[in-house]
């Protein structure tokens, strides 16, 4: 039976234990903090429930459902978020427009001009770029889809997914299934309708694309596997030495030797140097410090639902950097999820910073509430004082795939043949999103991205 010492406790940690426990096999699992989870944390005041971190997951393959199916208590826990997810905005000349859903809506939709939607009519068209040549989010979305579909649309979605720079995030490294697209089948169009085709034909199970949550938040996904994993899980772990002997590995942690076959590191790659390693291992993951991550400030905020104009009927706005906006983009928890929020109120979660306004990423509370309100008066026509507020800082929130990402991803493999039984995982690796995590633990190699 091979013994695993899994290091960190972030859904990718928590995931993959499960999966080797399901499996047959021992792990220990160490995190530094005296709380599980990693990003995902939830805060619950009274009525009032607020993500500190990320707000839900987006079903989308059989693998994710069933694994998460795995989870003793999980279907007692899981919500799915209404209809009015669907719904999503983006903000244009001020004002919250539905983003398109269908093909009539965006023939009509005032979001993108008529020249726009001319252009990007093109985009089946479009050869392909040399596979050869690396490109940024934002030049691959221009080249296909034209300008103004890239500033009210592209732009903003990858303020909202990464809290990112476009210009500098890599296609292929930071959506990994797009670039492939384009690559295998000519184009955005030509590829999505060959999957739908091939989708249809197949006899693999099909899985509700959906977006769900928790009674109780997100967090208590970690919370279903750190119970299900039982006298595995350790909290405010201290480890004093990592080191390889032999075919395994020695891990000292809180005064006592333990031997493995295998270490799992799933820290962010930030915190790697923190880990007590020899100076071979150390210098190898040198490196991998250097990618960089995005600040962001989240700002839950609740107002009296009569405080407010919009009917805040979606899931969200994106806020395109060109309108010159201080928040990068609002979610609207409690249109998606019961209990967040008292009867007769609204719930709002704001993100502030991202690459594009590090600088409004602060930990002070009253500075985010000088800045945010006077926008959500703006966008939503809110008056009156908040009734609840929390909020959360992340000076490193999310990597950044950003272009030149291959040297990164082939030194996390070089790393791994050179140090035998020691594995790199987490959202710096196999893509940032709770779904890909999932994805990774539960495949053979742990791994999404070659
Ligand atoms: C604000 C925000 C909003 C997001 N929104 C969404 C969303 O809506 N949907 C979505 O799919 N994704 C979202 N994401 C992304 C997603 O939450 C993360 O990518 C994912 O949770 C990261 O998981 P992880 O396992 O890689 O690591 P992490 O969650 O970063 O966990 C790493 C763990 O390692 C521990 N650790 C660090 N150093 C040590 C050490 N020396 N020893 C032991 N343990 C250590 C940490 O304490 C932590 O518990 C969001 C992220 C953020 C920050």
């Amino acid at each position: 039976m091979i013994k695993t010492c899994v290091i960190g406790s972030g859904l990718t940690a928590l995931a993959r234990a499960w999966q080797l426990k399901q499996g047959g096999q021992d792990c220990d699992i160490l995190e530094i903090s005296d709380q599980f989870g990693g990003s995902i944390q939830s805060h619950r005041a009274g009525d009032y429930l607020a993500e500190e971190g990320p707000n839900s997951i987006q079903l989308n393959s059989s693998e994710v459902d069933n694994f998460l199916r795995s989870i003793p208590g999980y279907q007692d826990r899981v919500v799915a978020a209404s209809n009015d997810s669907k719904r999503r905005f983006i903000l244009r000349n001020g004002k919250p427009m539905g983003v398109p859903t269908g093909l009539l809506s965006a023939i009509t939709t005032p979001l993108w001009s008529f020249s726009g939607k001319l252009r990007a009519l093109k985009e089946p068209f479009i050869a392909p770029i040399c596979p050869k040549k690396e490109e940024s989010v934002a030049d691959f979305a221009r080249r296909r889809l034209g300008h103004d579909i890239y500033r009210y649309g592209i732009n903003p979605l990858i303020g909202g997914i990464y809290a990112g720079e476009p210009e500098r995030l890599s296609l292929r490294y930071a959506f990994p299934k797009l670039y492939a697209l384009e690559q295998k089948y000519g184009g955005i169009l030509r590829g999505s309708i060959a999957i739908m085709r091939a989708d249809r034909k197949s006899n693999a199970p099909k899985v509700e694309k959906q977006i769900i949550s928790f009674k109780n938040g997100l967090a208590e996904l970690p919370q279903l596997l750190v119970a299900a994993l039982g006298e595995a899980v350790h909290a405010n772990v201290s480890i004093s030495s990592i080191q390889k002997i032999g075919a395994g590995w020695r891990v000292d942690w809180n005064g006592k030797t333990h031997i493995y076959d295998e270490v799992l590191i799933t820290t962010p790659a930030h915190a790697l140097d923190k880990l007590p390693f020899n100076e071979s291992l150390q210098k190898a993951l040198q490196p991998l410090l250097k990618i960089n991550y995005s600040p962001v400030s989240v700002l839950t905020v609740a107002f009296k639902q009569s405080d407010v104009d919009h009917p805040l009927d979606g899931f969200g706005v994106l806020v395109p950097e060109y309108e010159g906006r201080k928040i990068l983009g609002v979610l609207f928890p409690a249109s998606l999820f019961a209990s967040r929020v008292p009867a007769g109120e609204v719930l709002l979660t704001v993100f502030l910073g991202g690459e594009r306004q590090a600088e409004l990423a602060v930990p002070d509370k009253d500075t985010l509430l000088a800045t945010v309100l006077p926008e959500l008066k703006e966008l939503f026509g809110t008056t009156g004082e908040p009734t609840f507020s929390h909020h959360r800082h992340w000076p490193r929130a999310i990597p950044q795939y950003n272009l030149g990402y291959g040297k990164m991803l082939a030194q996390m493999d070089a790393i791994e043949k050179k140090f035998a039984g020691l594995k790199l995982a987490g959202n710096y690796r196999d893509g940032i999103s709770l779904s890909y995590c999932i994805e990774a633990a539960v495949s053979k190699e742990g791994h999404l991205i070659a």
